[in-house]
């Protein structure tokens, strides 16, 4: 084996200077050069029993394609990832690699792991530019639909057509990619990568149609009828959850899905943009995952003067990736800890019926919180702090509170089971649901949750479908 670089840290990943990228959707990570990412494979020690592979919801061969890179082989690196793996340009980009196959990283014991994402996210990059495609599989006669273009139906989707099924994704939205298009935002996974995988699906044969919502244009039954001899449902959970306090019906108050949506989908920063958003001021963010972090930085490039993320509990327990928070306080995001809202406030001139500020947000009525005893997860309770009530004025409020699956495909599909949250039921492994010729995964199953493990839903269920027609 070549000589290991014994540096305990990774290669630092080349960044976008924080105050431009701030005002700028470029990309913020520019991707490794080619000698770090030669560097940073040489930090690999091959392991025997890699431990990492483990910690990778899809099981890549890690070892395997960072030995390719130490090689200079780039394809092979590439073949390896995806024999596991079908979007890894996106998840070299937005996996939470910390807290997998990072985490198990031996060499993080007595320094920081192997930056597993980083390569990647490089080989992906550096195969991209190579231009070479899949071959079209000879067609093996049978037609497969899947709902929803996300990275789960996606994977489905290119896992059968690799396999020669006829396959016809129904996408509600105009422009194929699920939450990769519409939610996360340019600065972290630019779309033309999204466009490059869904043009490769193209390219194996699958058909896209847009502008298709299930349950309205179409019903299941509908398209079992019309001769699919499997549906998968990846539609992904994209109903908004709210906090159901008094204000939240007013005029700048949005989900984050809705603000997202505008702008990655609806270019609202534009200004001849169709579905305008509310750009300048000071915005609140209610919230501390992924998606709050994704909203507030979005905040600051569409202009607004200052972006403040509430959030109830304290900065050990925000759930957004450590990356995302350290990005966004770099780039002037403001925090504050323990504190939940209870009312959003409005402006009312009472004298004015016609005054056009009338119903527009003006703050937040606010109370400081306190942890208390553990809940059921082990995370400690916030608790309200007695007369610590106070206000914060802002512009807009953005509400990142979590999202739950839509009700319509349940609710146009009889014999379909869903759980108390709303997520279909489905068998372990294989994706089946209680209905006959019907497979789901993905956020539609689990409510919402990653990339990767929607990813490695559409794959098991491509597999079981496989198994049944075949
Ligand atoms: P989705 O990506 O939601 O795709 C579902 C698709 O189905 C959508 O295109 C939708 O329009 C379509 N659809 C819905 N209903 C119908 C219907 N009736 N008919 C036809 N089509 C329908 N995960 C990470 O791993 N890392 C991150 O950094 C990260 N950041 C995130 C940031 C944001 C802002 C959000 C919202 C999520 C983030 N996630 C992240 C979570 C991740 O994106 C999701 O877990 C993942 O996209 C789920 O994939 P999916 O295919 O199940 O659903
Ligand atoms: Fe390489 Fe770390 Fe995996 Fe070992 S555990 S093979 S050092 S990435």
């Amino acid at each position: 084996m070549a000589k290991v670089n014994t540096d305990p840290k990774k290669t630092p990943m080349p960044l976008l200077d924080a105050a431009a990228r701030a005002r700028s959707f470029d990309e913020v990570a520019v991707g490794y050069s080619d000698s770090d990412a030669a560097n940073e494979a040489a930090r690999c020690l091959n392991c025997k029993n890699p431990a990492c592979v483990g910690g990778c919801p899809v099981g890549i061969k890690i070892p395997d394609f960072i030995a390719k890179i130490r090689e200079g082989d780039i394809d092979g690196a590439y073949r390896v990832i995806s024999m596991d793996s079908s979007l890894p340009a996106v998840c070299g980009r937005v996996c939470p690699q910390e807290t997998q196959c990072e985490s198990r990283c031996v060499r993080g014991i007595k320094g920081e792991p192997v930056g597993i994402g980083r390569l990647e996210r490089y080989v992906a990059d550096r195969h991209a530019a190579s231009e070479s495609r899949a071959e079209r599989p000879a067609p093996n006669g049978h037609r497969v639909a899947v709902i929803g273009s996300g990275p789960s139906g996606l994977t489905c989707a290119g896992d059968l057509a690799k396999a020669g099924f006829a396959v016809t994704v129904f996408e509600a939205l105009h422009t194929p990619g699920g939450v990769l298009v519409y939610g996360i935002p340019e600065f972290r996974l630019p779309k033309s990568i999204v466009a490059r995988e869904v043009d490769d699906l193209r390219a194996l044969g699958v058909n896209f149609m847009t502008n298709m919502i299930i349950g309205k244009t179409l019903t299941i039954d509908e398209l079992l009828d019309d001769g699919y001899e499997a549906v998968y449902i990846g539609s992904g959970a994209g109903l908004p959850m709210f906090m159901g306090i008094p204000g939240e019906g007013l005029k700048g108050v949005y989900s984050a899905n809705e603000y997202l949506t505008r702008s990655n989908l609806m270019k609202a920063y534009r200004d001849d943009s169709a579905t305008p958003i509310m750009k300048g001021g000071s915005v609140a963010v209610i919230g501390g995952g992924n998606v709050a972090m994704d909203a507030a930085r979005t905040a600051l490039r569409l202009g607004a003067e200052k972006v403040t993320i509430i959030y109830r509990r304290s900065e050990k327990e925000l759930p957004a990736r450590r990356e995302e928070v350290e990005h966004a306080k770099e780039e002037g995001v403001e925090f504050r800890f323990l504190c939940n809202p209870t009312e959003i406030i409005g402006y009312t001139n009472p004298d004015d019926r016609r005054d056009p500020k009338n119903g527009f947000v003006t703050g937040l009525r606010c109370i400081r919180m306190e942890l208390g005893e553990p809940d059921e997860r082990g995370r400690r309770r916030p608790v309200p702090v007695a007369g610590s009530e106070h206000e914060i004025p802002a512009d807009t409020v953005i509400m990142a509170l979590g999202t739950t699956p839509n009700p319509l495909i349940k609710s146009t599909t009889a014999g379909l089971e869903v759980g108390a949250r709303g997520g279909i039921i489905v068998a372990d492994g294989t994706g089946k649901t209680s209905k006959a010729h019907v497979y789901a995964g993905g956020d539609a199953v689990t409510g919402a949750a990653t990339v990767i493990s929607a990813m490695g839903a559409g794959k098991a269920a491509a597999k079981a479908i496989a198994a049944e027609l075949l």
